[in-house]
């Protein structure tokens, strides 16, 4: 079953070179997402893969907010959607990360994130893992727990895994 899923994902995730710029190979996940067996598959794995009590399942702006919510689901847990600066109407927590030009920001309502609380982060893809380790500070300083990591696919020529050292980190799909 496992083996079948992961031939529907490299069946129904779509390269596309040079987007959004040049150079990059963009893993569009939507063809996927529009396959009600495969959705319900990923779904199925992610939520499978997780070892231990999870309280709050984290999705990383927008991608991610479409995995994580049905995983939380899933899982009994509740979801908390990890937003770009300003989206949030606040009062926020934040982490600053580095871009390849410039700056990024996570935001999150750590009234949302009770103290302790056992978090799994998700998210479509694993590439540099900067938005991913900013997302782990993030829950770190509100004083959360991060228990796992969970991508629908790792871009293993990136080492991204590196960032995440000392974390449980799951891919569905490995591309190296
Ligand atoms: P990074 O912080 O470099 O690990 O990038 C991860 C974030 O950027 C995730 O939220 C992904 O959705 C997105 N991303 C990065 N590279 C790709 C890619 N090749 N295809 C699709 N999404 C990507």
């Amino acid at each position: 079953r496992g083996d079948a899923l992961i031939t529907r994902m490299h069946e129904l995730i779509r390269d596309v070179p040079d987007f959004p710029s040049p150079g990059v190979g963009f893993k569009d996940i939507t063809p996927l997402l529009a396959d009600a067996k495969a959705f319900a598959g990923v779904v199925e794995e992610i939520a499978s893969r997780v070892d231990g009590p999870v309280d709050l399942v984290a999705g990383t702006e927008a991608r991610g907010f479409i995995l994580a919510a049905p995983v939380a689901v899933a899982l009994g847990a509740g979801f908390v959607p990890v937003r770009k600066h300003g989206k949030l109407p606040g009062p926020t927590a934040a982490e600053e990360y580095a871009l390849e030009y410039g700056t990024a920001t996570v935001e999150v309502h750590p009234f949302t994130v009770p103290r302790g609380a056992r978090v799994l982060i998700v998210d479509d893809v694993l590439a540099t893992g900067g938005t991913a380790g900013a997302t782990i500070r993030l829950f770190e300083h509100c004083g959360a727990q991060v228990v796992g990591l969970s991508f629908l696919v790792e871009l293993e020529f990136l080492h991204g895994r590196d960032v995440l050292a000392g974390h449980r980190v799951e891919s569905l799909l490995a591309v190296s």
